[in-house]
C-alpha cells in the first residue's frame, strides 16, 4: 500500500520521466516523417523546382532502404547502450547526430549532403529510437500496471509529431504562406525545421532528463568486458573488410552504383532476421519450449514484414499517386501532396482509442496470430482499393479524388491496429529469457525487411502500371494472410501458453 503511495503519478497519472520521453520522441518523429514527405519530392524533382533531377524510380527505392536502413541501425543502438554507454547517453548522440543530418540536407549541397544526411540519420535513429522506447519501459517496476497505458501515451507521442510535420514541413518549404520563394519550393527551408524540432527535442531531453530520469539509465545494463570486446572488434572488422571488398569488386566491374549498393543492403537486411532465428533455435541457452515459441514467432515475423511492406509504402507509393494522379484541393481548400502524411498517424490517433475499448471488453477475441491474419487481409485491401480509380476512371483521364487515398489509409490503419501493437507486445512474451533485447531488435526487424523489399520493388510502380501494381501486392498480402488464418490454431499452440 505504502508502495502505491510513493508512486509518481505527476504526468497525468504516469510518472514524471514519461513526460520527458513522450517530448524527446515527439520531436524526433517530427523530424524524421517531416524529412520524409517532402524527401521524395526533393529527389526527383528537377533541379530548376529546387530539387536534386533524380530519376523516379531510383528516389523511390532511395526512400525505401533509407527507412530499412534507420530500423537495421537500432541493432547496433540497442546493443551499444546495453553493453557501453547506457540508455541516457546513447539516445543523446544519436539525437545530435539525427540534428545535423537534417542540417545537412538544409544547406544548399545537392547529392553529396542527401548522402552525408542520410547516413546521419541512419545512426542517429538507431541510437535513439529503440532506446527511448526501452527507457519508457524502465520508467515501470515489473508489478507497475500502468505500464500499458504508459507506452500507449508514448505511441499518442510518437503519432502526434509525425502528424503535424507533414503540415509544418512543406509549410515551411512553401514560405510559411508568404510567397517567400515566390511560388517555388525551397526544400531546404523544410529540412531546417525538422532540424530545429530535433533541437527542441534535445534541450527538453537534457533539461528535464536531468530531473526526471533515473540514474540507472546513465549506465549500461550489461557492460562489456575486454574478453567479450575482444570478438566483437573482430567480427567488426571482418564485416568492415568484406564490405569493402564487395564494393572494391563491383567498382572494378563498373557496377558501383546505387541500385547495386540498395540491393546488397536488401539482401543484408532479409539476411540477418534470417540468422537471429537459426541463432536463437540453435542456442543452448534457449529452452525447449523457449524454442517452440520462437517457431512460432516466424510466421508472425513474416507477416509483419509484409504488413509493414505495404504501410510503409505510404510515404513512397502513395506519396507518388497524391503527387501525380490526385486533385489537390476540396472545394476552395488547397493542400500539398505532402500534407497526406498526416493521414496515417492521425487515424492512429483516431482509431487507437476505439480499439484499447474493443480488446478491454472483447471476450472471445482472436489471439494474436487471429489479428495477424485478419491484418494482413486488411493490408491488402488497401491496395485493392487504390487499382480501383483507374480501373474505374482509367489512368489517362488525369487526376482523381483525394478521398481514395483518405480511405486506403483508413484502412490500412485499421490493419496497424491489428498488428503494430499487438506485434509489440506479442513480441516481448515470445522472447527467450537469454535473447530479451535481440528479440525486441527483431521487431524493428521486420520493419527494415519489409521496406528492404519494397526498395526492389516500388521501382516498378508508375501512373501506368497502377493497377498491376496494387493488385498484386494487395493479393499476395491478402492470401497470406488467408493461409496464415489456417494456422492460427496451430501455431497459437506453439506459443505455449501465451495469447
Ligand atoms: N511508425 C512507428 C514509428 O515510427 C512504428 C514503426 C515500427 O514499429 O516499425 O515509431
Ligand atoms: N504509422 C507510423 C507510426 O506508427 C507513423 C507514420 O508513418 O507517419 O508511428
Amino acid at each position: 500500500m505504502s508502495k502505491q503511495k510513493n508512486l509518481d503519478t505527476s504526468f497525468f497519472g504516469q510518472p514524471r520521466g514519461l513526460s520527458t520521453l513522450f517530448f524527446t520522441e515527439m520531436w524526433e518523429r517530427f523530424s524524421y516523417y517531416g524529412m520524409r514527405a517532402i524527401l521524395l519530392f526533393y529527389m526527383y524533382y528537377a533541379v530548376t523546382k529546387g530539387g536534386l533531377g533524380m530519376d523516379q524510380a531510383t528516389a523511390a527505392s532511395i526512400m525505401s532502404i533509407y527507412g530499412s536502413l534507420v530500423y537495421l541501425a537500432s541493432v547496433v543502438g540497442g546493443w551499444l547502450s546495453d553493453r557501453v554507454w547506457g540508455s541516457r547517453r546513447t539516445v543523446f548522440i544519436g539525437g545530435v547526430l539525427i540534428m545535423f543530418g537534417h542540417i545537412a540536407l538544409s544547406l544548399p549541397f545537392g547529392v553529396s549532403a542527401l548522402y552525408v544526411s542520410i547516413a546521419l540519420i541512419v545512426i542517429g535513429t538507431g541510437l535513439l529510437k529503440p532506446n527511448v522506447s526501452e527507457m519508457v519501459g524502465g520508467l515501470y517496476s515489473p508489478e507497475d500496471r500502468r505500464r500499458d497505458s504508459g507506452f500507449s501515451m508514448f505511441v499518442f507521442g510518437i503519432n502526434l509529431g509525425a502528424a503535424v510535420a507533414p503540415w509544418a514541413v512543406p509549410w515551411a518549404a512553401n514560405g510559411f504562406g508568404l510567397n517567400l520563394f515566390h511560388g517555388e519550393m525551397n526544400f531546404h527551408a523544410g529540412f531546417s525545421l525538422a532540424a530545429i524540432g530535433m533541437f527542441f527535442g534535445l534541450v527538453q531531453y537534457v533539461v528535464d532528463g536531468r530531473k526526471y530520469l533515473s540514474k540507472d539509465s546513465l549506465y549500461p545494463d550489461d557492460p562489456i568486458d575486454k574478453e567479450s570486446l575482444r570478438p566483437v572488434i573482430i567480427w567488426s572488422i571482418v564485416g568492415v573488410i568484406a564490405l569493402v571488398i564487395i564494393l572494391g569488386l563491383l567498382a572494378a566491374m563498373g557496377q558501383l552504383n546505387i541500385n547495386n549498393i540498395i540491393t546488397i543492403i536488401t539482401v543484408i537486411a532479409i539476411a540477418l532476421p534470417i540468422y537471429y532465428f537459426v541463432m536463437m533455435l540453435n542456442s543452448k541457452k534457449v529452452t525447449k519450449d523457449e524454442k517452440s515459441r520462437v517457431v512460432a514467432y516466424i510466421p508472425l515475423f513474416i507477416a509483419a514484414a509484409i504488413f509493414w511492406a505495404i504501410e510503409e509504402s505510404g510515404s513512397v507509393v502513395l506519396a507518388l499517386f497524391a503527387e501525380q494522379r490526385t486533385i489537390l484541393h476540396i472545394g476552395g481548400w488547397h493542400f500539398a501532396a505532402a500534407n497526406f502524411q498526416t493521414l496515417n498517424p492521425l487515424f492512429i490517433m483516431i482509431l487507437t482509442p476505439f480499439f484499447v475499448a474493443l480488446w478491454d471488453h472483447w471476450k472471445k477475441q482472436p489471439s494474436a496470430p487471429g489479428k495477424f491474419a485478419a491484418g494482413l487481409v486488411i493490408a491488402g485491401l488497401s491496395y485493392v482499393w487504390m487499382a480501383l480509380p483507374a480501373m474505374i476512371h482509367g489512368t489517362t483521364a488525369g487526376r482523381v479524388s483525394p478521398f481514395w487515398l483518405v480511405g486506403s489509409w483508413f484502412i490500412v490503419e485499421i490493419a496497424e491496429m491489428l498488428i503494430s501493437p499487438i506485434g509489440l507486445s506479442v513480441t516481448t512474451k515470445l522472447a527467450p529469457k537469454a535473447f530479451k533485447s535481440q528479440m525486441m531488435s527483431m521487431w524493428f526487424l521486420a520493419d527494415a525487411a519489409g521496406q528492404a523489399v519494397n526498395a526492389q520493388v516500388v521501382k516498378y510502380y508508375s501512373s501506368a502500371t497502377e493497377v498491376p501494381y496494387f493488385l498484386i501486392i494487395g493479393a499476395v498480402s491478402i492470401v497470406f494472410g488467408l493461409i496464415l488464418c489456417l494456422f492460427v490454431k496451430k501455431i497459437h499452440g506453439l506459443m505455449d501458453g501465451v495469447d
